[in-house]
C-alpha cells in the first residue's frame, strides 16, 4: 500500500502491521466483553503503552514517541479498524483528545503528574467539555471556578464523557472570569480534576453507542483543585480547544475511515457465505454494485482523510481540512454501516450483533466532536475563505 504514496514510507507499513498484531492478539479477543462491561480494564491501557500507542506525538521528555504524524494516521486507522467503537474513542479520547491539551499548553509539573502516566498507561484522560445546556454552542457552559486562596473551587454539570466513569481525571472546560465577563472566547479556562476529588460524581450513562468507553454524566460540587491545575493561562480556554479540536476531528475522521473498511470487509465475508438462489448473495449484481459503490466512497474518504493529516502535520490550525476529513468520513462510515446493514438481512437487528453496535458506533461519531451540521458551518465559513 506504501508503494508510491505521498504519505507512507515502508517504515510506516511495518508499523502497520505490528499495530495489527497487537489489535489481534491483545484486544479484539476481549472487546466484545468489555463492550458489555462498558469498561476497559487496566490491563488493557497498559498492552497499549507497553506498544508506544498512548504517546506516539508526545514530547519524549514526557515518555512519548515523537514519532511523525502519518504513524498516528496509521494507528487511528487501524484503531477503527478493529470495528468496536468503544474501544477506538477511549483510547482515541485519552491519547489526542485529552492529554494533547497538557502536551501543548501544560506546565512542567502538570506534564509531570499527568501527561507522563497517562502515556505510561497509569492514568486514564477525559475530556469534560459538554453540559446538559451546552453541547454544539460552546457560549452556552456554565462549569464554573473560584479562586478561593490556592485553590479553585469547581461546580457545574458534564454530559456524555468518553472514559469518564473509570477516567483518573477529567480536563475541564470552566468559566473562570466571573459573569461580569461571560463570554465565549473571554473567560473559558481549562483545568485538571482527578476523578477521586472530594465532590465529583461520577454518573454511567447507559448510552447504546460506544459502549465500552465508559461514559458518564459528571457533577461537580465544590470540588477543589490546586491553582496550578490550570492548563495554560487563564481564560485561554477557548483558544486552546479551537487548536486541540483539529486534533480531535482529524483523528475522529481517520479512524472512522478504518471503521468504514472493517464494516465493509466484514459485510463482504458475510455476502460470501450467504447462499441465495443457487449462489452466495456476493454473486448478485445489485450488491455487488451496491459494494462497489461503498468502496470508491471509502477509498476516496481515505485520500481527503490522508490530505487533511498531511495538512495538519504542516499546520495545526488547518480548521477547513480537519473539519472536511471528520464531515466526509464519519458519514461515509455511518452511510456504510447502514447500506451493510441491510445487506445482513434480518441478522441487522439482533440485539448483539457485530453490525448493530457497528451501526450504533457509526451513527453517534457524526454527533460527537462536533455534529455534521457543525462541521458544515466551518467549512463553508472557513473553506471559502481559505481557498478564494
Ligand atoms: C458518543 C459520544 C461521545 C461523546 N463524548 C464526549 C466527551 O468525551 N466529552 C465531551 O465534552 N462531550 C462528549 N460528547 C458530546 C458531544 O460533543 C456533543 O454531543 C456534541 O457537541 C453535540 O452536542 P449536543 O449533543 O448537546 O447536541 P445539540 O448541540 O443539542 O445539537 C443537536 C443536533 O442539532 C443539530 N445541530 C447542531 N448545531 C447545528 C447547526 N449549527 N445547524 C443545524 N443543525 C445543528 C445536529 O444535528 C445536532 O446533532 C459525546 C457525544 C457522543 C454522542
Amino acid at each position: 500500500m506504501s508503494e508510491g504514496s505521498p504519505y507512507l514510507t515502508e517504515e510506516h507499513e511495518v508499523f502497520r502491521g505490528a499495530v495489527r498484531a497487537f489489535f489481534k492478539k491483545e484486544i479484539v479477543p476481549y472487546a466484545a466483553e468489555w463492550e458489555r462491561r462498558r469498561h476497559m480494564p487496566r490491563s488493557a491501557w497498559h498492552a497499549f503503552a507497553a506498544e508506544g500507542l498512548l504517546g506516539l506525538n508526545h514530547p519524549a521528555s514526557a515518555g512519548g514517541a515523537e514519532k511523525d504524524f502519518f504513524h498516528s494516521v496509521v494507528f487511528l486507522e487501524e484503531l477503527g479498524r478493529i470495528g468496536f467503537g468503544g474501544v477506538r474513542f477511549a483510547v482515541a479520547l485519552h491519547a489526542y483528545m485529552g492529554t494533547s491539551y497538557l502536551a501543548t499548553n501544560g506546565s512542567p509539573a502538570l506534564k509531570e503528574r499527568y501527561l507522563r502516566p497517562a502515556v505510561a498507561g497509569d492514568l486514564i484522560a477525559a475530556l469534560a467539555i459538554t453540559e446538559p445546556q451546552a453541547g454544539s454552542d460552546l457560549a452556552g457552559l456554565a462549569a464554573t471556578a473560584v479562586e478561593d486562596g490556592d485553590d479553585l473551587v469547581i461546580d457545574g454539570e458534564k454530559r456524555f464523557i468518553v472514559n469518564g466513569s473509570f477516567a483518573d481525571f477529567y480536563v475541564t472546560a470552566v468559566r473562570t472570569g466571573g459573569p461580569q465577563v461571560r463570554s465565549l472566547q473571554g473567560d473559558l479556562s481549562l483545568v485538571v480534576v482527578d476523578r477521586t476529588a472530594e465532590g465529583v460524581q461520577v454518573l454511567p450513562n447507559d448510552s447504546i453507542a460506544w459502549r465500552a468507553s465508559g461514559m458518564a454524566d459528571i457533577g461537580f460540587r465544590g470540588v477543589r483543585v490546586p491553582k496550578e491545575n490550570m492548563i495554560g493561562r487563564r481564560n485561554s480556554g477557548f483558544v486552546q480547544i479551537m487548536k486541540n479540536m483539529q486534533l480531535e476531528r482529524l483523528a475522529a475522521g481517520i479512524s472512522a475511515v478504518g471503521d468504514a473498511a472493517n464494516t465493509l470487509d466484514i459485510t463482504w465475508r458475510h455476502l460470501k457465505r450467504r447462499g441465495m438462489f443457487g449462489s452466495t448473495l456476493s454473486a448478485k449484481q445489485a450488491v455487488r454494485h451496491t459494494m462497489a459503490d461503498l468502496l470508491t466512497e471509502v477509498e476516496a474518504t481515505r485520500a481527503l482523510a490522508y490530505h487533511a493529516a498531511w495538512s495538519y502535520a504542516r499546520d495545526p490550525l488547518s480548521i477547513t481540512a480537519c473539519s472536511m476529513a471528520k464531515l466526509k468520513a464519519t458519514e461515509v462510515a455511518r452511510t456504510v454501516a447502514e447500506e451493510c446493514r441491510h445487506l445482513h438481512g434480518a441478522e441487522g437487528f439482533r440485539d448483539g450483533a457485530d453490525i448493530v453496535r457497528i451501526v450504533h458506533d457509526a451513527q453517534a461519531a457524526t454527533v460527537a466532536a462536533g455534529a455534521s451540521e457543525v462541521m458544515r458551518d466551518i467549512v463553508v465559513q472557513s473553506g471559502y475563505e481559505e481557498f478564494h
